[in-house]
């Protein structure tokens, strides 16, 4: 084992009275990409900023290659080989790539700017990025948020950075940027440079870090290598509570079954999915965003058009039917974009539980507003959604509150199946427990569920069984415990 490059011990900060951070302590080597993980809040970028001279800590001390390392600013850091690469992008989007590599770092001679020697110096650095946009003269605010990112990197190369921060690089880019990135990263490390990778997304971590180390509350609460480590035990250190907690496991026994997809097929995807589903039951789909799992769903409920195949709902089968004739059935579907398709934000609780089943209320035309608050208020209670009454607006709600709502709405349609897509994305983790342990009640009243999600601890934590979506085929379902996250990925990624 080769010595740290960076040693960070006992470090320290607080904001007026909170503490952000208290005795932290990391070591980082160079050819590893060390993530760092942890909730929001935890004081990851506060560490990071302590690092590359932004903060000076109140307490602790850090050294780089044994030799002590206490930089005054950002300038300080970058001299001594430390580059951050930040969230939000710093470029001056008027000058040039080569300008902007430059910019601070010019190489003078006797007053004059040394040309040649810039761009030899950008050319090296873009030559190891090897992005087709990114050429000198490029103006920079006309590049793509992942390029411009990019450019920031070529800087750090250009100051002879050994050690680059990136926090949360991958929050604003596009899937393909992403990858892109993900590469430059492995290139970077393999020339023996030191990387510090902040990020809540798991799979990511597993994909480009060797390290990891998890902040929780301000405080360094576990470390390790990355593999041979469980997603899930990343969690469980992440959240610090027991995954029991956090996967409340409602007993519940799969009975007959309620819907059967044969060979359904929607242009261009999915191709001939095939399943069955029982009471009961809950079934996971997993795969990577773009696979066909939101179709999937809608094709079901007749969202969308089908374009051969079946579904069939208790023994009754067809192929395309109507959303209306779906919810008749006992479907009910759960869209992953809650704001644009699912919930009306700016009405009130009841009336999102109930709009899509108002004639249940409507007689001669007079709609019983007094029974349907009191359904309303007997949902809230069922769900344990927290909100004033049932007449509070749900924009006001807390994400995990309004996605109970919907699914309150789906229950008092009479749904039996449940298509649930992305149901916790987006709320935080006590939500999305409670969430968890709905769908376990429910499926212990004998409900089916399909959960589509690209969360592998949640389908872990809580499915029956899963099956996975690879460019738009599905595969067999199998129970949870024939597969692993491993298996699970390899499968999505079509290996
Ligand atoms: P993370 O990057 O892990 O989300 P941060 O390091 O940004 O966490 O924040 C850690 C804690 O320190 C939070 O409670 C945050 O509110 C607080 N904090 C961070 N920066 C400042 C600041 N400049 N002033 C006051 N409080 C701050
Ligand atoms: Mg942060």
């Amino acid at each position: 084992m080769t010595t740290p490059l960076l040693e960070m011990h006992g470090v320290s900060k607080s904001f007026g009275a909170s503490r952000a951070l208290d005795n932290v302590s990391l070591a980082l080597r160079g050819g590893e990409v060390h993530a760092l993980i942890g909730e929001n809040g935890a004081g990851k970028s506060t560490l990071m900023k302590i690092l590359s001279g932004a903060y000076r800590p109140d307490q602790g001390r850090m050294e780089i290659g044994g030799v002590a390392y206490a930089p005054r600013g950002p300038r300080g850091a970058r001299n001594l080989g430390v580059a951050m690469i930040y969230q939000e992008l710093t470029l001056a989007p008027h000058l040039s790539v080569e300008a902007n590599v430059m910019l601070g770092q010019e190489r003078v001679v006797a007053g004059f700017i040394r040309r040649k020697e810039h761009r030899r110096l950008v050319a090296q650095a873009l030559e190891l990025l090897d992005h087709p946009d990114i050429r000198p003269e490029t103006v920079a605010g006309n590049l793509s948020v992942g390029a411009q990112q990019l450019v920031e990197v070529a800087r750090a190369l250009v100051a002879d950075a050994r050690l680059i921060v990136f926090d949360e690089p991958t929050s604003s880019l596009t899937e393909r940027d992403a990858e892109r990135l993900f590469e430059i990263i492995e290139r970077l490390r393999a020339k023996g440079l030191a990387i510090v990778y902040i990020s809540h997304f798991l799979e990511e971590v597993r994909r480009v870090a060797q390290h990891y180390t998890v902040l929780r509350d301000g405080r360094s609460v576990a470390t390790g290598p990355v593999a041979g480590t469980e997603l899930a035990t990343m969690i469980g250190q992440m959240v610090g509570r027991d995954l029991t907690e956090l996967f409340p496991r409602v007993p519940h026994e799969p009975g007959e079954p309620i819907l059967e997809l044969t060979e359904l097929s929607r242009r261009p995807i999915p191709k001939k999915a095939d399943l069955v589903l029982r009471r009961g039951e809950i079934l996971g789909i997993a795969g990577l965003v773009g696979a066909g799992r939101t179709e999937l769903l809608r094709a079901i409920f007749s969202l969308d058009s089908v374009r051969s195949g079946s579904v069939c709902v208790r023994g009754i089968s067809s192929r395309n039917a109507t959303p209306r004739l779906r919810i008749r059935q006992g479907l009910g579907y759960l869209s992953e974009d809650r704001k644009g398709e699912g919930l009306a934000l700016g009405r009130s609780i009841e009336d999102n539980m109930t709009y899509s089943a108002l004639d249940q209320y409507s007689r001669w035309g007079w709609l019983d507003l007094g029974r349907r608050k009191s359904d309303a208020a007997g949902w809230m209670t069922k769900l344990r959604i927290k909100a004033i009454s049932p007449s509070q607006v749900i924009g006001d709600l807390s994400g995990g509150n309004q996605q109970k709502v919907a699914i309150a709405r789906l229950l008092h349609q009479d749904a039996e199946v449940l298509l649930l897509d992305e149901p916790t994305r987006g709320i935080d983790l006590g939500s999305k427990a409670e969430i968890y342990r709905l769908i376990g009640e429910l499926a212990a009243q004998g409900k089916a569920i399909i959960m589509v999600s690209s969360y592998l601890p949640e389908l872990f934590g809580i499915c029956d069984r899963i099956a996975v979506m690879t460019r738009g085929v599905l595969s067999k379902a199998r129970p949870v415990s024939d597969w692993t996250e491993h298996s699970v990925m390899e499968v999505a990624t079509g290996g």
